[in-house]
């Protein structure tokens, strides 16, 4: 009979890597092991994820079986990527890594004391062991990323939104911290379509949302929430605070020099703000900051209202 509190869970990665020899519990360094043998175990063991950090710890512990490391380091500035496993040694290995023209980012191996020439050419051999797992999982999560984005503005699209809200609201609750939302909407957007055309407003929305990044700390929360509506999420800050910050965002946006055929074109927004309520849900918090949007409109527009 299975006990209540006892789920029946099988950890699919962690199965499949312990048949593979690479169980947790194994120290490696006492497994004396082959160049073709840890090559082979290691292109069955990096297909077990996706995820390219984990790919890259598992190929840091895998390698040292033959080539002792004190670090690795990798960047992929596309991606937004840079990681450092281990720590710092003086000595190091630096590789570009490359596919048919593809660039898949730099990799360091460091070590204290410096690598004989056999070394070298075991790293770079067990490196070809890591060229498709990395490809496929750099793949994978600009297609995961781009899946969350919106692309005209390059800001969080609704799904990323839906998400990450309520993931804030959890970790507000549980850390007791304020969390403050902005809903911002361009004044008369249709008038500088219909006078501008489509594509000049397409380039308002941009700097828009050029501008908003460019005023806050934390661009990746900032969501294009409709047509020309944005939703700036602060999380740990306080209904002051954050008015503050709406009013730093609207006097920026007012601020914008945006042309067309050589004329100006006015731009400004109005906000609503509201700040989570105790026991609050997500769909309550986004209506009081809707309401208070719809008050700053019906106010005059280009000014920020609170929620009650
Ligand atoms: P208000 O001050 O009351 O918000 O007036 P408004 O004209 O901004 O609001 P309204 O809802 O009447 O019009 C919004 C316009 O935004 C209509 C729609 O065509 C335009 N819009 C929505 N998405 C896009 C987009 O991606 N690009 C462009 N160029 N226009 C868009
Ligand atoms: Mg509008
Ligand atoms: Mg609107």
């Amino acid at each position: 009979m299975v006990p209540p509190n006892q789920t029946n869970t099988i950890d699919f990665d962690a199965a499949k890597l312990q048949r593979l020899g690479y169980s947790s519990h194994r120290p490696h360094s006492l497994q004396p092991i082959g160049l073709a043998q840890l090559r082979q175990q290691l292109s069955l063991q990096l297909q077990t994820s996706l995820d390219v950090e984990r790919i890259l710890k598992l190929f840091f512990s895998a390698v040292q079986c033959l080539v002792p490391l004190d670090a690795l380091a990798y960047q992929h500035p596309i991606s937004d990527l840079r990681l450092e496993l281990g720590e710092r040694a003086n000595h190091t290995a630096g590789y570009r890594l490359s596919h048919e023209g593809e660039y898949l980012g730099e990799l360091i191996f460091r070590r204290r004391l410096r690598f004989s020439d056999e070394e070298l050419a075991q790293l770079e051999s067990l490196l070809a062991s890591l060229l498709f797992p990395l490809r496929n999982a750099l793949l994978y999560r600009a297609a995961i990323q781009s899946a969350l984005r919106d692309p005209l503005t390059n800001t969080g699209n609704r799904v990323a939104m839906d998400q990450i809200l309520q993931r804030e609201i959890d970790l507000a609750r549980r850390n007791l911290q304020p969390l403050s939302l902005l809903m911002l909407d361009l004044d008369h957007f249709k008038r500088i379509n219909d006078s501008h055309g489509h594509s000049v407003g397409d380039e308002v929305l941009k700097a828009v949302a050029a501008t908003l990044k460019n005023q806050l700390r934390n661009v990746d929360m900032v969501f294009r929430y409709g047509g020309e509506e944005f939703l700036v999420l602060l999380s740990g800050t306080c209904r002051e605070a954050a008015g503050m910050v709406g009013e730093r965002l609207r006097r920026a946006v007012l601020e914008l020099q945006c042309l067309a055929q050589g004329h100006a074109i006015e731009v400004s927004i109005s906000l609503g703000c509201a700040t989570l309520l105790p026991g609050e849900s997500a769909d309550s918090l986004l209506r009081r900051a809707d309401s208070a949007l719809y008050v700053a409109k019906r106010d005059g527009r280009n000014r920020l209202s609170m929620a009650g």
